[in-house]
């Protein structure tokens, strides 16, 4: 992808473990690939349409004399997520922290935190059979929008399912979302827990009744596989009330391992005559 690139941009400042180093400072040198489409730019010949690399350089001295970390780690995370939120064209940064005066007690050159982070688009099924369940389905995409480290949320059409696994309880209403995030798969996950816990979700029966569920099915093309988290979503490709709706906004998403677009895993499922 295009980047525009900054290298080496000196700064003073306090971060540091040592409280010498809180207190005297010390020299930063920051270096940054801001990727991004260049194009626009690059055939308008107009500034607008690109990053002011002026302007990212004196946010980048004023985020890192902003607050004293201990680690540049810390100092890292934190530049990358303010970039990415404050130059909403830059697609992906690649912050590299270098500490030339390390004070380990022996010569070196530098020594340095590289970090890169992005927004990514991921795909989300949510559903509710509980109480008012379109309120329930509303408040979620509400708090999703509301989160800063998601953007871009669009929605599908809402369906009515019959219940899965557990069938003994009432209907569902479904829908598939899309969003972008610099969340990460794990943040995003801990986002829906919470959202989940907000809508005060009864965690008591496996697949039985609840005011409101997200499941994250896709996650760029990521594969995850732990105790907290399967990504892509374990079950998605034989439910047709995940693929309906998703079908719906992204017909075209692949499916990173079974290599198949959603729009065929429904077609699978209905030539399966499910
Ligand atoms: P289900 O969605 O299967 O009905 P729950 O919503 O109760 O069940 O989820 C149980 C656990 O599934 C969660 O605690 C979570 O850690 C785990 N999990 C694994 N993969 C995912 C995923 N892709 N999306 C959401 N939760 C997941
Ligand atoms: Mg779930």
């Amino acid at each position: 992808m295009d980047a525009i690139r900054i290298r080496d941009l000196e700064i003073y400042c306090h971060h540091g473990v040592f409280k010498e180093e809180n207190v005297l400072g010390q020299k930063f040198l920051v270096s940054l690939d801001l990727y991004m489409d260049t194009r626009p730019a690059g055939e308008t010949d107009d500034l607008s349409q690109s990053i002011n690399y002026a302007e990212v350089a004196h946010f980048v001295k004023q985020e890192m004399e902003k607050k004293n970390y201990q680690l540049i780690e810390a100092a890292a995370e934190q530049l990358a997520r303010q970039i990415l939120l404050t130059f909403s064209l830059v697609e992906r940064v690649k912050v590299e922290i270098k500490k030339p005066w390390a004070p380990i007690l022996l010569p070196l050159d530098t020594v340095s935190v590289c970090i890169e982070r992005g927004w990514q688009t991921a795909y989300l099924s949510i559903g509710s059979n509980l109480g008012d369940r379109e309120a329930h389905l509303q408040t979620a995409l509400d708090a999703l929008r509301r989160r800063q480290e998601i953007r871009h949320v669009r929605v599908s059409d809402i369906i009515e399912t019959e219940p899965y696994g557990y069938t003994e309880q009432p209907t569902f209403l479904n829908a598939a979302v899309e969003l972008q995030t610099i969340a990460g798969p794990e943040g995003l996950l801990q986002i829906c827990q919470q959202i989940e816990e907000e809508g005060k979700r009864e965690r008591t029966v496996h697949w039985g009744p609840r005011t409101i569920d997200l499941d994250i099915l896709l996650f760029g093309r990521d594969t995850i596989q732990n105790e907290k988290l399967t990504i892509p979503h374990r079950e998605m490709h034989k439910r047709r009330f995940v693929l309906e709706p998703l079908a719906q906004i992204a017909p075209w998403a692949m499916h990173p391992v079974l290599g198949r677009r959603v729009q065929e895993m429904l077609e699978d499922l209905e030539d399966d005559g499910q």
